[in-house]
Order: C-alpha cells, then structure tokens, then sequence
C-alpha cells in the first residue's frame, strides 16, 4: 500500500468551491493508485470566532458569542447543501451539524452562567470547527465517488491533558492509528479526519496548539509509515525571497528540514517545521503543495541537506523589529548578570531572536511591542538601556555554507552600501543574520538574490519560471 497523508489547511477547505478542489485533488492521488489519508483544518477562520465566541461568553456577552456560534452555523449549513446533492445524505449531514450547534450553544450559554473559560472548556468549543470540517469533506467526497469514510482523531490522537497545547503521546497514537485506520485503507476506503484535535487518556478533548493540524498529518504519516506526507496551502511552496519583493524569486524544490525550521523562525509562514518533527524522524518527505495551483510540484522538505551549486536556499526578512542596547561597566568581572537581564524579559514575556554580546554591553532584538517602554524601565535599573525599532533581521540560510571560506565577505559585499547594526551567524553554521534599518530591507533581499541565485542549480531551484518570464 502507497499511503500517503493529505493535510489540507483551513483555506483548501473555506467553502465549496475550496472543498471542490481538495476532492478532485485528492481523487487524482487514488487514480493513481495512492492510499490517502486526508486530515482537513476548520475552515478558514473558524477557529478564531470560535475562540471569540468563547470569550465572548465568559466575559458575559452571552447574545453575543451566540450570534457568532448563529453565523457559523449558518456557513457550515450553507457549504453542506452546496456540496450534497443527494437528499438523503444533505439531511442526514444538516442534522447532524445543527446536533453539534445545539450542543455547542449549550456549552455558550453555561459558560455566560459561569463566566470562567478554562483551557479545558475552550478546547472541547474549538473542537468544533474540526469535527465539523471534517464531516463536511468527508460527505463532499462520498458525493464525488470518492469512497471516503470519516474518522474521530480523538480515537486514536491521544495526548497528555496540557489542554490548548497538549503534548502527543507517541506510544498510544502508533498503536491506535494503525487500528483504526489500516481496515479503512485495506478497504480501498479513504479516511478524513480532522487535525489538531486529540483527546487524553481520559477520553477529554484536547488540542495540539494553534496551527496543530500539520502535527496531526505528520504524527498519522509516521503512525502509518506513509510514503509521504503533503501539507496542502495557498502557496507554491518555500521561495528563494518573497516574491512580491524581489519578482526574481524562485520555488526551491527542494530543503532540507533544518533549514526549513531556520526559516520558518523568521517568519516564512508555509508551515511550522517543529510540527513535522515526527515524519522527520522516520524519514518520510513532506511535499508542501498549494491547492489552487496543483499542477505545481512544491517544495520538498527532506532530512538530509540537496548539495546545490548556490551556497544559500532562501532569504527570510523579519520586520517590525527592535533593538535594544543595553550597556553596563558594572556588568565588568560580574556573574549572573545575563541571567538578571534575561529574566526582565522573560517577566514580560518577551521572546528574543538574536543576541549579542561583547565585555560591557549586551545587544538583543526582539519584535517591536507595546511593553518595550516597561522593559527598558525594568532593565535601567541594571544598566543603561536604549531601544531603537523600524529594524529589520534578515535572515540568510544555506546548508552549504557550513563550513565555506568567504561567504560572510560576499553577504556584506553585495550590501556594502547598506549600514548593518548588528550580526549573528548561528549555531547551526546554516543561517547568517544580521540587522539593517526596515525601509533598507526590500533593497538588501534583491541586492543579496541577484548575487547568490544568479545562476541558480535547477536540481534545487524552479528555474523553468524565470526562463518562461524572459522568454527563453
Ligand atoms: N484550525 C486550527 C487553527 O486555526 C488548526 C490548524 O488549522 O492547523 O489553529
Ligand atoms: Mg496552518
């Protein structure tokens, strides 16, 4: 069996037209003798005005998050009889989801009456988008002669009770998922089930954390040994810069997982690579795919780094960063200082990016944010502090950087005109950083693209985009 786990995101399955593609997607993967496994998001945006609704009742507005729960109903209704055409099945599936509505009214109103949402309360609202999506797609796919049949993560996902975050456990879920799932694909069937949601020993519904449904395909993709993994989204896949500022960027086809988690750390939004740690570990690629454009074929992410002839895979830029100096004599000969400084901003809750250090002063970024002024109070009590935002980081990764002679000279050589405030080359030996002023940003990614991704490896790099563009 050729199994391979399709996670389509919130947006694959916004409305019926979404979910009309996703289907014909994944009929395409059966045609060609694949054994999917579909994992489906809320639809877009569910999520959120569920936890609104949820607020909403706690802080007492029970009309209010009522009203919400009212239109969401009305969207999943709506998006149900535009797919299913066959009146016995619309019934059965609109029933069903007014059933849940009701119930989750319930929960609204009780919640109005208690006015405490507990982490646990506001997992088993937000629950809902998934069960619900999932139940959709899977109707949709029946109707489309795909023989899908509808599986509850919550079997077979099990998880510790860290409600909102729950932790996976790993030995449960590879024993359980193969249970539930293998007679489905033994029967030619095609489970659809919904990410993100899970349940603990106990039976409580749990989720894996914002965006969890990533983790849910590469935690099922492992549990199964799949072939691959696909993470469908509404992009072409990881780019060499962002497009709309350099309009040279180029797909790269190919990552290695390492550099994909640098990456994402800097804000390339394709997907969380923490969450795909699993399929890693065992081995299995992920393909990230865009579901509007499904003729193209992604970028891959494997574990060991594709040689390329470019020494660098991508240029991330983080904006809306500041920094801030932090300058003490007293620091001279002391201990524990660091971790005095590092407290501060672990009181504020404040994560940093990038530090640096040298005898008497301390230079740290972080992302601009309304607590900065209290921050530098805080720490003008160690040192002397002064902050400055409208910084950008630019973020330079490469696996074939490890190591080479001369890279760092032609980083700064291709921006020599811009004035750089602070450096960093990671631990890792595949990301080089560094700060610039924000509006000089745009003007460093295309200065350093045209330097590093001239003459781009085409193994590694869609090169076919760009010679289609200047007509070669
Ligand atoms: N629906 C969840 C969220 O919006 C999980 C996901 O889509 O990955 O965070
Ligand atoms: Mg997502």
């Amino acid at each position: 069996m050729k199994i391979v786990v399709m996670k389509f995101g919130g947006t694959s399955v916004e409305d019926a037209t979404a979910i009309g593609r996703t289907a014909a997607i994944v009929a395409g993967r059966v045609a060609i003798g694949k054994s999917p496994v579909v994992v489906v998001s809320a639809m877009a945006k569910v999520t959120d005005q569920l936890l609104r609704a949820a607020a909403a009742s706690a802080g007492g507005d029970r009309s209010g998050a009522l009203a919400i729960s009212s239109r969401l109903r009305s969207r999943h209704r709506d998006t149900a009889c535009e797919l299913v055409k066959n009146d016995a099945e619309r019934k059965t599936l609109i029933c069903w989801i007014d059933e849940k509505f009701d119930a989750l009214d319930e929960v609204l109103r009780g919640l109005a009456a208690i006015r405490e949402l507990t982490p646990r309360i506001s997992d088993l609202i937000v629950s809902h988008g998934e069960r619900i999506s999932s139940r959709i797609v899977t109707a949709a796919f029946r109707e489309r002669d795909i023989d899908a049949a509808h599986a509850d993560a919550r079997e077979f996902i099990i998880t510790d009770s860290e409600f909102q975050k729950a932790v996976p456990l790993h030995e449960h879920i590879e024993k359980k998922t193969p249970e539930k799932l293998l007679p489905h694909l033994r029967d030619g069937k095609v489970p659809v089930m919904g990410g993100f949601i899970a349940s603990n020993e106990a039976g409580l519904t749990t989720t894996l954390g914002r965006g969890g449904s990533d983790y849910t395909g590469a935690l099922v993709g492992g549990a199964l040994d799949a072939e691959t993994i696909e993470i469908w989204t509404d992009v072409d896949g990881i780019m060499t810069a962002d497009p709309r500022v350099c309009p040279d960027a180029l797909r790269v086809k190919v990552i290695s997982f390492e550099e994909a988690a640098e990456l994402a750390y800097f804000g390339a939004k394709v997907l969380h690579p923490a969450t795909i740690l699993p399929a890693v570990k065992k081995n299995i690629p992920v393909q990230v795919l865009n579901s509007r454009n499904a003729a193209c074929e992604g970028t891959r992410i494997i574990s060991l780094a594709p040689r390329g002839k470019s020494p660098f895979k991508s240029i991330a830029v983080k904006k809306k960063v500041s920094i801030i100096d932090i300058v003490a004599s007293r620091m001279l000969m002391s201990h524990g200082y660091l971790s005095q400084m590092f407290a501060i901003f672990d009181k504020h809750k404040c994560p940093i990016d990038m530090v640096s250090t040298s005898e008497v002063s301390v230079s740290v970024t972080v992302d601009s944010n309304s607590s900065l002024p209290e921050i530098a109070a805080d720490l003008s009590r160690l040192a002397d502090v002064k902050y400055e935002g409208k910084k950008a980081l630019v973020c330079m990764v490469g696996d074939d950087i490890r190591g080479q002679n001369g890279i760092a000279a032609q980083v700064f050589n291709a921006i020599r005109h811009i004035n750089v405030r602070m450096i960093s080359q990671g631990a890792s030996e595949i990301n080089m950083s560094f700060m610039i002023d924000e509006d000089d940003a745009d003007e460093a990614v295309r200065s350093l693209h045209a330097t590093f991704f001239q003459n781009p490896d085409p193994a590694v790099f869609d090169v076919e985009a760009r010679k289609a563009a200047i007509g070669g």
